[in-house]
């Protein structure tokens, strides 16, 4: 799962999700968008329209999904609880992977239950460039006995490991660089798939 507020969904989302699938070999990416993220602000517009723009963007990109399940849910979109339900349909022998950027992985130990991730999945950060924080002391130790230093570690084990993965086409890319765009009608041409764009100006989305 790669799950994000795609607020809204980007090039750097959509080809790192590719590029994962790619790397580790993976049958299918569940790009998951929060309804209610539990660590940030509200985000600028409705989950039902981000999931909208996230279908547009996917489009027919083998081995992408739209994956609607956390708007599903009451409350705050926890990710173990997303995990969990994944880990139900895939069953405990299947491999499940959870993605993250490098920016989010430095929050992790910050989330609900983070632990309890580990048990669900292996978690993988994806670099990105310009984001170089070192980890905290709580997170470092955290995942300590966790770190593999390759993709094949993660093929024979359903959960449990940590793997930091420098994807091929690294992509400076931002929602909030693309909103700030937006709100300032400057070009959005090239950071977002067209018939993103496109639904994003028919509707007015993002413009203060
Ligand atoms: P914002 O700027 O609003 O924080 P964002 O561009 O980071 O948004 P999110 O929806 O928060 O997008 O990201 C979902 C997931 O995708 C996060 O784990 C994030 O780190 C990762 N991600 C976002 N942009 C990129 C990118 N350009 N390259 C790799 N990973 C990315």
């Amino acid at each position: 799962m790669l799950g994000g507020t795609f607020d809204p969904v980007h090039l750097g989302h959509l080809r790192s999700a590719v590029e994962l699938g790619e790397a580790l070999s993976l049958d299918r990416v569940h790009m998951i968008p929060a309804a209610k993220p539990p660590l940030r602000g509200e985000p600028s517009i409705s989950p039902g329209e981000r999931l909208a723009l996230l279908r547009l963007g996917i489009g027919d990109t083998p081995g992408l999904v739209a994956d609607a399940r956390e708007l599903d849910r009451e409350g705050p979109s926890f990710t173990t609880d997303t995990l969990a339900s994944l880990r139900e349909e895939v069953g405990p022998a299947a491999r499940l992977v959870m993605a993250l950027g490098h920016d989010a992985f430095l929050r992790l130990a910050d989330w609900h239950q983070p632990e309890r991730l580990f048990e669900l999945a292996h978690v993988v950060v994806i670099d990105r460039p310009g984001i170089d924080t070192p980890l905290s002391t709580g997170l470092r130790d955290m995942v300590a006995d966790r770190e593999v230093e390759d993709t094949q570690a993660l093929m024979s084990t359903p959960a449990g490991h940590l793997l930091r993965l420098r994807l091929p086409s690294r992509m400076a890319i931002s929602a909030t660089d693309v909103r700030h765009r937006l709100a300032s009608r400057a070009s959005v041409r090239y950071l977002l798939p067209e018939a993103v764009e496109a639904r994003i100006h028919v509707y007015g989305l993002y413009r203060s």
